[in-house]
């Protein structure tokens, strides 16, 4: 029976999750799936949906929510994967706080401590805790591995951290953490490969999926990151404004007598991609449109990253590569092609027939900055470390 390591994300809406041999090989996932629509219409699909008849699928009631769906998960991976025995689980955590730079096992006491981080994150940080408990609750012995996305960017000095607010608030934490630490973790480790000796130059990593933020890294280590104290920093995002005027904040409270939680789901769910377009959240269905706020939403999309690009680079003191990633950079012709038609003054050239294959150098032989699409993979990284942190 192989033993499998259980990689969970969850989020507000959806539950990613993944299983990987428990041994020491390079991760390859025996299985990657998702649960959407968590709360309204919960949908249960594998990405490699040729290894498993569809009827397999568990019909889900519109009324579970996390605590159910995970033990019905594992239920239906005993089910249809008899062959597997899962020893020990993984978890993407969002927030880590201030002096986390590393993965931790899962115990009463960090839960406890991660719980007082709810206020920084909220609409990760509770999902990312309930899976937690869900998982020590109905399989009691499983060592569990809690890894942060805020722990790679731990290297940034401390003017990239800090707020020009009065120096208390900086010292009661509010600061800028940053966002998307294991796809970043992944991508570093993927440089040597793909750079050779230019690896530890100056690189700018561009998530860009749903959630979107970008890193520049020195040294394979983060410089400075486009998202702040909240994901809500930063670029536009499927249904997050990005970086925003906080004067904008007051005048909703003041002019128009908003709530923290009408701002709140206005900033996190309502606006960017989908609040500009007014048709989607999602960039592949703005592609497809041919109506001009979906245009609007996507050329805004690329201006701010562009600035946030430039922003970068300038945190660094110059540009040796760009790496996009996740699912818009990975597929996206068009945004990368406006992204970097945007930084041509950096001496940015993209191979446009390279682009539009999806190969893994897009850069034209004279551009003075590499580009490169690298697929990332936070799952790798949780089970590397599970796999480091539960070995007797
Ligand atoms: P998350 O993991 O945060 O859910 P992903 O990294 O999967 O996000 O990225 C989702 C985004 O990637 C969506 O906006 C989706 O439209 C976009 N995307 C995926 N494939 C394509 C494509 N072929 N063209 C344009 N956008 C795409």
């Amino acid at each position: 029976m192989p033993d499998a390591i259980l990689v969970l994300n969850a989020g507000s809406s959806s539950l990613k999750f993944a299983l990987f041999p428990n041994d020491d090989g390079q991760p390859t996932a025996i299985l990657r799936g998702k649960i959407a629509g968590i709360g309204t219409n919960p949908i249960f699909s594998v990405k490699d949906r040729t290894a498993l008849p569809k009827e397999r699928f568990p019909v889900m009631a519109r009324t579970l929510g996390l605590e159910d769906l995970i033990p019905l998960l594992i239920n239906w991976v005993n089910a249809h994967l008899g062959d597997v025995t899962i020893t020990a689980a993984g978890h993407r955590v969002v927030h880590g706080g201030e002096y986390r730079v590393g993965p931790a096992r899962v115990t009463q006491a960090l839960m406890r401590d991660l719980e007082t981080l709810v206020p920084l994150a909220p609409m990760h940080q509770p999902h990312n805790l309930s899976a937690m408990r869900y998982v020590a609750a109905t399989l009691r012995d499983l060592p569990q591995v809690a890894c942060f996305d805020t722990s790679f960017h731990r290297t940034q000095n401390h003017l990239s951290k800090l707020f020009a607010l009065p120096r208390a608030l900086s010292d009661e934490g509010i600061q800028r953490y940053g966002f998307h630490g294991l796809s970043y973790n992944y991508i570093a480790s993927t440089l040597p490969q793909h750079l050779g000796d230019k690896a530890d130059g100056r690189i700018v990593v561009a998530h860009l999926g749903s959630g979107a933020s970008m890193c520049a890294m020195k040294g394979r280590q983060s410089v400075a990151t486009s998202m702040g104290f909240t994901a809500l920093d930063g670029l536009v995002m499927g249904r997050r404004c990005g970086t925003l005027d906080a004067g904008v904040v007051l005048y909703l409270i003041q002019e128009k007598g908003m709530t923290a939680e009408q701002i709140s789901t206005l900033l996190y769910r309502k606006s960017g991609l989908l609040g500009v377009s007014g048709i989607s959240n999602d960039m592949a269905v703005l592609e497809a449109s041919d109506d001009p706020h979906a245009r609007e939403a996507i050329e805004l999309f690329c201006h701010r990253a562009a600035r946030q690009l430039a922003a970068l680079a300038t945190d660094m003191g110059g540009l040796e590569a760009i790496v996009f990633t996740a699912g818009i950079g990975e597929n996206s012709a068009l945004v990368r092609r406006l992204i970097c038609e945007r930084l041509a003054w950096l001496g940015v050239d993209l191979d446009g027939a390279a682009n539009l294959q999806g190969t893994r150098k897009i850069s034209s032989p004279d551009s003075k900055v590499g580009i490169l699409v690298i697929p990332t993979d936070e799952e790798a990284v949780i089970v590397h470390a599970t796999r480091a942190l539960t070995r007797d």
